[in-house]
């Protein structure tokens, strides 16, 4: 038997299978989807078998090898996943290697060094019928310890062995009176809380489930569009509990953020145990437990990040996108794949319903439901008596002036008011693009780091300066390195600084922080966000994480520091990505029957992105929106394509990225725009020098082969390296 391998290189130039033989005594195992291990050259390497080949070994014009051993007792890839990785191999311009391995958890991905074992636990059970043993009992009394074990397990099933000494066991083992049974286990636990919520849907909510229930077996793409606090999870629930009935299965995405005990909590309590989680925040060893639960048939949901969507469920149901317009749905890095693009395929492939659900939805989501390619359901009013909250817009440029430059009037005020009254408080620091860094007052000299050229940002912790791209570390400056000026200043604030400046002003009040430093270590997460819950806290304090999903019915206020930041960074999605941020974080007010408010904080308060928050009207927003995309031909109206021109040697880069750029304005379509080549705006990281080229098309057959031939033209050489993203988050 031979076979075709893909090996666990991925390399462009390796992107191929290999043939191999499969010796006489491995030919029951060797399945497609399998892992194998082969000789490769010199060394030896796992690799995925693709194809049984019929040929016979004298049809080969050179000798082939034979697999050492196949990995696997079934195939790690089922037919979908293997036509999945063409998709996005071919989408994404990435290896086929690249395509399998992200669709895995570690442990089953192809390579050579994989420690991730299945936990077992030993227990020991009787092996003979109860009066032989009894009779053995009596015969042996003096043997104390034996007597002992069995008259525990003639109270008990089976008792866990590493209670017994081993030497006992070991004896009535031989004896035969007992046995070892080693069962699998599972790591991951979930806190399950027990709620008493009874829930009865709203006529609204009632109708939309209905719509999606009534067309199940359709590969309708659904956007539920409901407010934040509208109730959107309870209709995914209602869905679901139709789609289990039919013995069909679920995949359900959330942003990584907001996969806490919250959400998972309130799927465990309707369904049970039936669950599996899957998010970055387990081991390597908790993740291969919740995949082989999913492999085992033993649950009907899974609950996930974006590489849950790969979830190999053989009858799926339904598939649910919560917060659609996330950018983490996109993977950032090789294979640059997006969760809903697979999405569709899948349910494609299953004929079932994809629903993505948004307060927010991104701009192509909506317009794609305008134009009936999704199907739009609403939800426009909040559940019960729960009211959107009022939101206020403060010109910090009149603040500055009055000598306020953290805390406007307004928002201290209502600080003071909502902790004497004992309610709670939500405090977002906007910090995407945007750091503390260091700046001589004298020559404005700023403290950069030497392989990313960008500003370093400042840790208290540590008193050091980090680069947030590549890591590089360098102790806090107190003189200017170029002009020997002593006046550096720290410009930005970070959430540390927020902190000090909040327990000055409120000394009694209690404030929790939740940024990236305080959520590093596995299990913080959750727990600043339960001791939230639990009200052990007055202020929470935080960055973008604490924006989206969460419900914390007694927060009435929430306060915004610097709502522009986010709107200064050079994209095209920058003012869709503010609106965004500022309606979700609003959204985390007055979700109970007291009524909330939001207070804003600008130095832009007539930008319609801040403006519009005011009103909670996304509609307005998404015409205004629209309206620039359309004159600029951005998307939704154009497609973006990214050619990034990656290089150690700056003129060699900017050099072949003119070529490049002259290649595919010469290729493609008369109507497609071709931009560049430029410096990307991080135009280093680490010492290599990044260009790009933008494309931007309605429709261009030309495109995806003019692209490929540019790959393949690369793919060899050492000094350039081309990497496409289509559609990409950032440009
Ligand atoms: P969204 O996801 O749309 O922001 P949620 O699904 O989190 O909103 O619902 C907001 C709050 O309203 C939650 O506390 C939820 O339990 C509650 N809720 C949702 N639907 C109902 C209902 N029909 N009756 C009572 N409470 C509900
Ligand atoms: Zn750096």
């Amino acid at each position: 038997m031979i076979v075709s391998v893909l090996t666990s290189i991925g390399v462009e130039a390796l992107n191929k299978t290999f043939s191999y033989v499969v010796p006489e005594h491995l030919k029951e195992k060797a399945k497609v989807g399998c892992r194998v291990l082969i000789p490769f050259g010199p060394q030896r390497l796992e690799g995925f078998i693709l194809k049984i080949d019929n040929k016979s070994v004298d049809e080969f014009e050179y000798k082939l090898k034979n697999i050492i051993d196949v990995v696997d007792d079934f195939p790690v890839l089922n037919n979908e996943l293997l036509n999945l990785g063409e998709y996005i191999s071919k989408t994404t311009f990435c290896t086929l290697i690249n395509a399998y391995q992200v669709m895995l958890p570690t442990a089953l991905k192809a390579k050579e060094k994989n420690n991730i074992s299945i936990k077992t636990k030993s227990y020991i059970s009787l092996n003979q019928k109860i009066n032989i043993i009894k009779e053995y009992i009596n015969n042996n009394q003096r043997s104390k310890r034996q007597i002992e074990l069995l008259e525990s397990l003639l109270k008990n099933d089976k008792l866990e062995k590493s209670l017994f000494d081993s030497a006992v066991v070991k004896t009535l083992v031989e004896k035969d009176l007992i046995k070892v049974i080693i069962e699998e286990v599972y790591r991951f636990k979930n806190n399950v809380i027990k709620e008493n919520k009874k829930i009865v849907l709203t006529e609204k909510q009632q109708e939309i489930a209905n719509e999606i229930i009534d067309n199940l077996n359709n590969d309708i793409t659904y956007l539920l569009y409901g407010v934040t606090g509208s109730g959107k999870t309870e209709v995914y629930i209602e869905v679901i509990k139709k789609v289990i009935e039919d013995n069909k299965q679920v995949i359900m995405l959330v942003p990584e953020i907001s996969l806490t005990p919250q959400m998972v909590n309130r799927f465990t309590n309707v369904f049970g145990d039936k669950i599996a989680v899957l998010h970055s925040g387990l081991s390597n060893g908790e993740k291969y437990d919740e995949y082989r639960k999913i492999l085992n048939d033993e649950v009907d949901i899974v609950i996930g990040a974006r590489s849950a969507i790969f979830a190999p469920f053989k009858k799926l149901g339904a598939i649910i996108i919560d917060e659609e317009h996330t950018s983490s749905y996109k993977q950032d890095n090789h294979p640059r794949y997006h969760a809903i693009d697979i999405a569709k395929v899948r349910s494609k492939t299953h004929s079932c319903p994809l629903i993505l659900g948004s307060a927010t939805p991104s701009l192509e989501s909506y317009a794609r439901a305008k134009k009936g390619v999704y199907k739009l359901l609403e939800l426009k009013t909040r559940v019960g008596k729960s009211k959107l909250p009022i939101v206020k817009i403060v010109d910090m440029k009149d603040e500055i002036k009055q000598g306020n430059s953290t805390f406007s009037k307004e928002l201290s005020k209502d600080i003071k008011d909502r902790l004497e009254k004992g309610e709670q408080i939500i405090l977002l620091l906007n910090r995407r693009g945007y750091s503390t860094f260091v700046t001589c007052k004298d020559c404005g000299f700023t403290h950069k780091c030497p392989n990313c050229d960008i500003s370093l940002t400042y840790h208290k912790t540590t008193n050091t300066m980090r680069c947030h791209y590549c890591g590089y570390g360098d102790k806090m400056l107190y003189t200017c390195p170029e002009c020997g000026g002593r006046e550096l200043k720290n410009l930005g604030t970070g959430t540390q600084k927020i902190e000090e400046e909040l327990n000055l002003l409120y000394p009694n009040a209690r404030i929790i922080r939740m940024d990236v430093d305080t959520t590093s270590k596995k299990g913080s997460h959750e727990k600043i966000i339960n001791d939230f819950k639990q009200e052990k806290y007055d202020i929470l304090l935080g960055t973008q994480m604490i924006a989206k999903g969460l419900d914390f019915p007694k927060v009435t206020l929430v306060g915004v520091i610097n709502a522009d930041t986010s709107l200064n960074i050079p994209d095209f999605r920058s003012g869709e990505r503010t609106f965004e941020l500022l309606s979700q974080v609003a959204g985390r007010a007055g979700r109970s029957d007291m009524e909330g408010k939001v207070v804003i904080q600008t130095y832009n308060p007539e930008h319609y992105s801040i403006n519009y928050t005011r009103s909670h009207d996304y509609e307005a927003f998404y015409q205004r929106e629209m309206f620039i995309r359309k004159q600029m031909s951005y998307p939704p109206y154009y497609y973006i394509t990214l050619v990034r021109i990656l290089s150690k040697d700056y003129v060699k880069g900017m050099e072949e990225s003119r070529k490049i750029s002259d290649y595919l304005k010469k290729h493609l379509n008369n109507d497609t725009i071709v931009l560049g080549p430029t410096t990307s705006i991080m135009y280093k990281i680490n010492n290599v020098y990044r260009y790009q080229c933008i494309i931007k098309y309605k429709k261009d057959d030309k495109l995806n082969d003019t692209l490929i031939k540019i790959i393949n033209h690369y793919k060899i050489n050492k000094n350039i390296n081309v990497e496409i993203d289509n559609n990409p988050n950032k440009l």
